[in-house]
């Protein structure tokens, strides 16, 4: 029975009458009949309902719940289907997951011997122990909050008739018959307290709250609905029978209020709790001013129902009355405090929390979501993955609110999130976005700006959207226009991802054997390769071996179609070749009927300095070239580029379309970074301080042996590491431990070369000398400790 509280006529749902006690088996019965459950069961302490655990044989907890025979079912239907929303909105939240009956109902019913109707439902088990008197850590503290705001945000979009216009013990709107309890109170100074904190609500509070966004809210995170694990981890919040559709901001305050025990906690429970709870969803102005009144009246009627409850069942445990006797005290605190105080600390706690990006889920939240939707392989950076959250210039900042020097990335190529680029992007896209069958002036005017870089050689384009695509309609190209099938690639390329340009990236061959089209040349290695010294006639050395890879074609009937450079020859461990070993290539190749593709996924668009172009570094032309990655700073963006007759005969035969490829929004985005990088001077930028970089990472070199080489060409640049000297025998592990250390102490990069040892450093080129200052003394503390 629910006991009526005096004539206020609110729920006192607390008393603990009419818990059904079924036998256990009975359960056992009810729970296979409904259920499907055949595990092991034991009895669960529960104030209202009947609780029973069951394990099932998968090692799957579920708690059959027989309801008390005076729980609305439409109350219990409404948190089964709150649950369920909970689930399809933010999976991962760590609440209850219902059971639907056999037939697939979300609850059953049934009549005891006594004739006494019962709904029962089953819970998913949440691992771990009810959190009440555990240590509340700041961190824990600050999940909660956020944990807090995640539930709303998920339970947004819900709405149960059941719950919409409940009257509840709890509900602040219910004042004015809260006001009727005050006569419960012993103590006159505190019975006086009550009334005009009560009144105060009542007058200037309540009529207000109308205006604020209001939607079904939980309305009772406290220590004994939250789960922990033995190392006090939150995995679970439960207990959705107080659910109300009432103000958001009551969620939180009654949060505060429940954790605020003591007056010492005020603050510490307003910057924690708050903080994280405001870093997922801002609380509006308004509802920070409203805060002390809400925290307040909720203590009150924590101290009322404490009250009260002992007028009436003196007898019964109540666990309530710690909290009402302590929330005398913390009332009492506040009003010292005053209101000013109150608000002030609310709003530093409003705008650290503004400050840190929302954190929503933790990397081992994310680490499971990624495995159930990316399968369990997909690569990730770093021992300790990163999430990223924001990028700015030369700046990544996690969900920590870490910045990260990125060292590593050479897609934002004119810095993260440039405001050039973003505003070009954002504005282009709300006027058209449409595709190269209708004429434009983006496309010419982009299309033009890229052909006059390359000095008016290669003035035809396509556009599609990635470095893989251009290479593999580049290479289309080659075999339309020279009509053989054959390929020359580096030892340790990497070209793409599609079936055709998966065959020019040993790199990521997996399966040992390569693709029986392809050859493929040893890297002109100065450091490791088969020729050591920097004379014209090693770079024709190294190039004879295309000659080999041509007759090696033929002897399979077979000629090249093309050969594919990729001239910062990063994969291959960011080489410094000798000076004509391209040009060398290049010749052999077109003497056998060849093309040569210039891939500037990587070395284009100023990476290596001084020119525009990698291809310019070796003081060839090639008959295509590929573009990518910084094209569009991000944006997906690729470009082939090629001599008109060559374009023309490609298309003639193949009557090629991109749906996306040259889309309105794309130039935009890459003409914007054509003039950010041109505005900027990047490209001699790029040469100046990447000379700067590598002549300090030489300086490195002298204190520590690890450091076999330093090559670099503009901001390209890598740092081989080797077991020693003598033998250059590779240190892959000790390369990634740098790796790994380096992002430990906030800087990025990653590694490379065939043998995992080269650590390759490539900061977009908005890059100033402080950072590569702070990536050098970051380097050096990293190498002192390896
Ligand atoms: N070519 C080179 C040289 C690359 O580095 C890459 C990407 N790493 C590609 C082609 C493929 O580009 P995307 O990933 O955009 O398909």
């Amino acid at each position: 029975m629910l006991k009526r509280c005096g004539d206020s006529g609110i729920s006192m749902k607390f008393l603990r009458a009419n818990a059904p006690t079924l036998a256990l088996e009975r359960v056992r019965q009810l729970a296979h009949a409904h259920f499907a459950l055949t595990g092991a069961a034991r009895s669960l302490y529960s104030e209202r309902d009947q609780n029973t655990l069951f394990r099932e044989q998968d090692g799957m907890g579920w708690i059959v719940k027989v309801a008390n025979r005076d729980e609305d079912p439409r109350v219990i239907e409404a948190q089964v289907d709150a649950l369920a929303h909970i689930h399809s909105t933010d999976a991962l939240l760590p609440v209850p997951r219902p059971r639907l009956t056999r037939e697939g109902r979300k609850t059953a019913s049934f009549r005891t011997d006594e004739g006494e109707e019962h709904v029962i439902y089953v819970l998913s088990h949440l691992e771990g122990r009810v959190a009440a008197g555990i240590e509340w850590r700041p961190e824990l503290l600050h999940r909660v909050g956020q944990l807090q705001a995640r539930l709303g945000r998920a339970l947004r979009g819900f709405f149960h008739a059941a719950v919409g216009g409940r009257e509840l013990l709890w509900d602040l709107r219910m004042a004015p018959r809260h006001l009727e309890l005050a006569a419960a109170l012993e103590d006159p100074a505190q019975q006086r307290l009550a009334r005009e904190s009560l009144g105060r609500f009542i007058e200037r509070v309540a009529p207000r709250l109308g205006a604020f966004r209001a939607q079904v809210i939980h309305g009772d995170l406290n220590e004994h609905n939250l789960i922990v694990t033995a190392e006090e981890d939150i995995t679970g919040l439960i207990d959705f029978g107080d659910m109300i559709h009432a103000p958001l901001i009551f969620d939180i305050a009654s949060a505060l209020s429940e954790f605020m025990t003591s007056p010492e906690r005020i603050p510490y429970v307003l910057t924690h709790l708050l903080m994280g709870y405001h870093e997922v969803t801002p609380l509006e102005p308004g509802e920070q001013a409203l805060l002390y009144d809400l925290v307040e009246v909720r203590l009150v009627i924590a101290m009322l129902v404490a009250a009260y409850r002992r007028s009436q069942a003196p007898e019964e445990p109540n666990y309530f009355a710690a909290n009402g006797a302590g929330a005398v005290n913390v009332i009492r605190a506040l009003q010292d405090l005053t209101r000013a105080g109150f608000d002030s600390m609310v709003h530093r706690a409003c705008v650290a929390g503004a400050r840190r990006p929302a954190a929503r889920s933790t990397v081992e939240e994310l680490l499971a979501r990624r495995k159930r939707v990316l399968g369990s392989r997909a690569c990730l950076f770093y021992d300790r993955p990163l999430h990223m959250v924001r990028g700015d210039g030369v700046w990544l900042t996690d969900d920590t609110g870490r910045r990260f020097l990125d060292c590593y990335n050479n897609v934002p190529i004119v810095g993260h999130c440039h405001p050039t680029v973003a505003a070009a992007i954002s504005a282009q896209s709300a006027i058209l976005n449409t595709n190269t069958r209708y004429l434009g002036e983006q496309l010419l005017d982009y299309a033009e700006r890229l052909a006059a870089k390359t000095g008016g050689e290669l003035t035809a384009c396509v556009f599609v959207n990635s470095g893989s695509e251009a290479n593999d309609i580049a290479w289309r190209m080659a075999t339309e226009w020279t009509g053989a099938r054959g390929a020359l690639v580096q030892e340790f390329a990497y070209h793409g991802i599609t079936e055709a340009t998966h065959a020019f990236s040993p790199s990521t061959n997996r399966s040992g054997t390569g693709a029986s089209h392809v050859r493929t040349l040893p890297p002109p290695d100065r450091y490791r390769g088969v020729y050591r010294d920097e004379t014209e006639e090693t770079g024709r050395k190294y190039a004879e071996f295309a000659d080999s890879a041509i007759e090696s074609l033929q002897r399979a009937g077979l000629k090249p179609a093309a050969y594919f450079l990729e001239s910062a020859f990063m994969t291959n461990g960011v080489l410094e070749p000798q000076p004509n070993y391209v040009s060398e290539v290049f010749r052999r190749v077109r003497a056998a009927g060849g093309l040569c593709i210039a891939d500037e996924v990587q070395a284009g668009f100023g990476r290596m300095g001084q020119h525009f172009w990698g291809y310019q570094h070796h003081g060839v032309v090639p008959d295509i070239i590929t573009l990518g990655k910084p094209a569009g700073n991000g944006h997906p963006i690729g470009v082939v580029m090629t001599k008109p007759d060559i374009l023309d005969h490609f298309i003639e035969r193949t009557g090629f379309f991109s749906t996306f490829g040259g889309n309105n929004v794309s130039c935009a985005a890459g003409s914007a970074v054509l003039d950010v990088i041109d505005t900027n001077d990047l490209v001699h930028r790029a040469s100046d301080l990447g000379a700067y970089f590598k002549a300090r990472l030489k300086v490195l070199m002298e204190r520590y042996d690890i450091i076999g080489d330093v090559r670099a060409t503009g901001l390209a640049l890598g740092l081989e590491l080797v077991m020693d000297r003598q033998s250059r025998t590779p240190a892959p592990a000790e390369t990634a431990r740098v790796v790994n250390r380096l992002r430990e102490e906030g800087v990025l990069v990653g590694s490379e070369g065939a043998g995992a040892n080269v650590v390759k450093i490539r900061p977009p080129l908005v890059v100033e000398r402080q950072h590569i200052d702070l990536a050098l003394s970051t380097f050096d503390s990293v190498l002192r400790a390896l």
